[in-house]
């Protein structure tokens, strides 16, 4: 429970952007509160391996690392309340939020609710999420040892998800809507030369097939080439989509100046929303970079934006 109903500064979200912008805030004795929502450390926790994160030679588990985030900031009086936001006001000052059953106030807010996975919007992929269905290898993986299973998309997480997935599955075919990957030249190679890896280009998952329950599941996906127009179904035990992210900017929907897919808006070369006292780090204002690193920065810079906007009020 927090200690307190008002803050100088509420950080929500747990990711990496929230949780350096925690490390800033309380460094320059803030005392902020981390609202850390329903799944706190945000997607880093659903990853293994990250290997470009600066200062791991060797890589560190994503877990592992944001678990060392959160310990740095509690160190120095960052305090932490493991709900979701349910209700933000802007309109009033100082700001209030509503969490699990409190009501908090804000004289800063920093915006760290990062994005989520996007899904294809057929209806048998919501029936069976969790029966064959995933947006999670490295949560789920583990599950289709010795089975077949497709990946659906052609960026980098597509090509992670499908590495990832040689390490249980017997073939792992990667289904893209084009000729062409989006991944990086490094990724790309990788699952290029991996011999249980296959392609399916310019094709479309249309439907997926199986039941749900347990003992159940996906049994097939029927697929279509957008070019020729044909349809044909491709048995698999599993289907993980890869499709990119949708940010979380749901509550902020109507107050924050938001761009046309979403993403907070910020001023450039300031984490500045549209409302003063107001700042957004991480991949909730960033469609392009969307790297733990960059995340990581801009978390900095929030709680930078956010510590000399509250000295300029006399705060
Ligand atoms: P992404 O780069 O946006 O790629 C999404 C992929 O899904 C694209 O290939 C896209 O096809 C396809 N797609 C989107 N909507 C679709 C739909 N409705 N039906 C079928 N296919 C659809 O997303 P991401 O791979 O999640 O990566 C996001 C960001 O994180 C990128 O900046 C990426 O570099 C970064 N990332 C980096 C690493 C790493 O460095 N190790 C790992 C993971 C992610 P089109 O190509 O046709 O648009």
């Amino acid at each position: 429970m927090p200690q307190r109903e008002a803050y100088k500064v509420i950080i929500v979200g747990s990711g990496p952007a929230g949780l350096t912008a925690a490390i800033y805030a309380a460094r320059a004795n803030l005392a902020p509160l981390v609202i850390e929502g329903s799944q706190p450390g945000g997607q880093l926790t659903l990853t293994t391996l990250v290997e470009n994160y600066p200062g791991f030679v060797d890589g560190i588990q994503g877990p592992e690392l944001m678990e060392a985030f959160r310990k740095q900031a509690a160190r120095f009086g960052a305090e932490f309340y493991t709900d979701d936001v349910t209700g933000v006001d802007l309109q009033q000052r100082p700001f209030r939020l509503q969490a699990g059953p409190l009501t908090l106030q804000a004289t800063a807010l920093i915006v760290a609710t990062g994005a989520s996975a996007r899904l294809l919007g057929l209806e048998a992929e919501k029936r069976l999420m969790g029966y064959g269905v995933s947006t999670c290898a490295t949560c789920d993986g583990f599950f289709f040892r010795d089975k077949e299973v497709v990946v659906v998309g052609g960026g980098d997480s597509a090509m992670e998800e499908a590495l990832f997935l040689t390490r249980f599955a017997t073939k792992v075919t990667v289904i893209h809507r084009r000729d062409r990957l989006r991944a990086s030249k490094i990724l790309q190679e990788r699952a290029f030369a991996n011999p249980k890896i296959a392609f399916l280009w310019d094709t479309i998952v249309v439907d997926i097939l199986g039941e749900p329950g347990p003992g159940k599941g996906v049994t097939a996906v029927r697929l279509q080439h957008v070019k020729r127009g044909d349809t044909w179904e491709l048995p698999t035990a599993g289907v993980f989509l890869a499709i990119g992210h949708e940010p979380n900017t749901a509550l902020f929907r109507g107050q924050l100046e938001l761009d046309a897919q979403g993403y907070i808006r910020t001023r450039p070369g300031s984490t500045a929303t549209s409302v003063e006292g107001v700042f957004a780090a991480g991949d909730v204002a960033d469609r392009v970079y969307r790297q733990a690193v960059t995340a990581a920065g801009s978390g900095c810079m929030a709680a930078i934006d956010a510590e000399r906007w509250l000295e300029a009020q006399g705060a």
